[in-house]
């Protein structure tokens, strides 16, 4: 039994609350608090779902000390696993490049060779499974197919299509799902992020906590965000459509995050209308026209605007100026929201 510190690190709780994600993650969380696990798991899921939070959380329960109530996120053993300084907790992350090389797990190998140092369990994440080369997992199989006793494995990665089919089947596959909209909102302002900057990101990062605070955090972001979100739906003259087309003329770079940002307005009245409550919520904020068509069932206009964003995308990267693509992308949602009128 390892000794309790006196001086344990600062403690840091998970900085998600798993209990909104589903029954599957539930079970997971279960399951290590009573150390019923097999020996590898996978843990996918879109970036900022909280992959590596969970690895971290399963992890501590592995060694809490307090195990009816693991992983209580107070003792010595969740301290050290959030401080990463427990001996026998290890996070398999790249050495020299991006990319996870056979060598950065033939070094972990040797080093997992001996038993573990406190001689219970031992823990090993790899916080970014899609960057293994397949010689890294390669190698990384030998160890999944013959583990040694005790040792437990997390990958994470956003898709498990970047595994190799030999590795897949090593390991017990857990899907992180993209936060209802209330889960949301609740966890940003944990962070102390407003509900309507929360909901303002909640659609276009995929409700994804860890990539609406990148959105949140980047000052460029959030204007481009309010800029298309307002103008979008009120498209209607020949003079809205040369103004905002000429706003956004110079930003050929961020095309694709401008097309993305005219996709999820356009998508949210067609998600409210096939009764996903949480896009008839963010609707409340668009202009009443669009609400009402939205009660409409105007599909097939929305349908019409989404297929010429997709045209636009296509013609964006052709020689034709940025400019024009966004007029005629423009002329086409102007056309079909006057449409509504009559
Ligand atoms: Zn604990």
């Amino acid at each position: 039994m390892p000794q309790k510190q006196k001086s344990a690190p600062e403690i840091r709780l998970s900085p998600i609350d798993f209990t909104s994600q589903g029954e599957s993650v539930q079970r997971l969380i279960r399951s290590f608090a009573v150390k019923n696990i097999v020996h590898a798991y996978l843990l996918t899921g879109d970036a900022g779902l909280g992959k590596k939070s969970l690895a971290r959380l399963l992890a501590q329960s592995l060694f809490c000390e307090n195990s009816d109530k693991a992983p209580c996120g107070e003792c010595g053993e969740c301290a050290r696993i959030l401080a990463g300084t427990h001996p026998d907790y290890f996070e398999l992350v790249p050495t020299k490049t991006k990319q996870l090389s056979v060598e950065d797990v033939r070094n972990f190998q040797e080093k997992i060779a001996v038993k573990s140092y406190e001689g219970g369990w031992r823990a090993i994440i790899i916080p970014n499974g899609d960057s293994m080369t397949p010689q890294a997992q390669n190698a990384l199989l030998k160890t999944l197919e013959n583990p040694p006793e005790k040792n437990v494995f997390i990958v994470c990665a956003c898709r498990s299509s970047s595994l190799l089919p030999t590795v897949l089947s090593r390991l017990r596959s857990i899907a992180l799902l993209p936060y209802p909209l209330a889960a949301f909102v609740s966890q940003l302002s944990r962070r102390s992020i407003g509900e309507r900057e929360a909901k303002k990101v909640y659609a276009v990062s995929g409700g994804s906590i860890g990539t609406a605070i990148a959105m949140l955090s980047d000052s460029d972001y959030m204007p481009l965000r309010d800029q298309i979100s307002l103008s979008i739906p009120k498209l209607s003259s020949a003079r809205d459509i040369a103004s905002l087309s000429l706003a956004l003329k110079e930003r050929k770079n961020d095309s694709d995050i401008i097309f993305s940002l005219i996709e999820q307005t356009i998508r949210t009245p067609l998600l409210a209308q096939s009764g996903s409550s949480d896009a008839r919520e963010l609707m409340l904020d668009y202009p009443l026209d669009w609400q009402k068509a939205a009660r409409e069932e105007r599909e097939s206009s929305f349908v019409k605007m989404l297929e010429a964003v997709m045209e636009a995308r296509k013609q964006s990267v052709s020689n034709v100026t940025f400019q024009a693509v966004l007029e005629s992308l423009f002329y086409i949602i102007s056309e079909e929201h006057n449409s509504w009128q009559r």
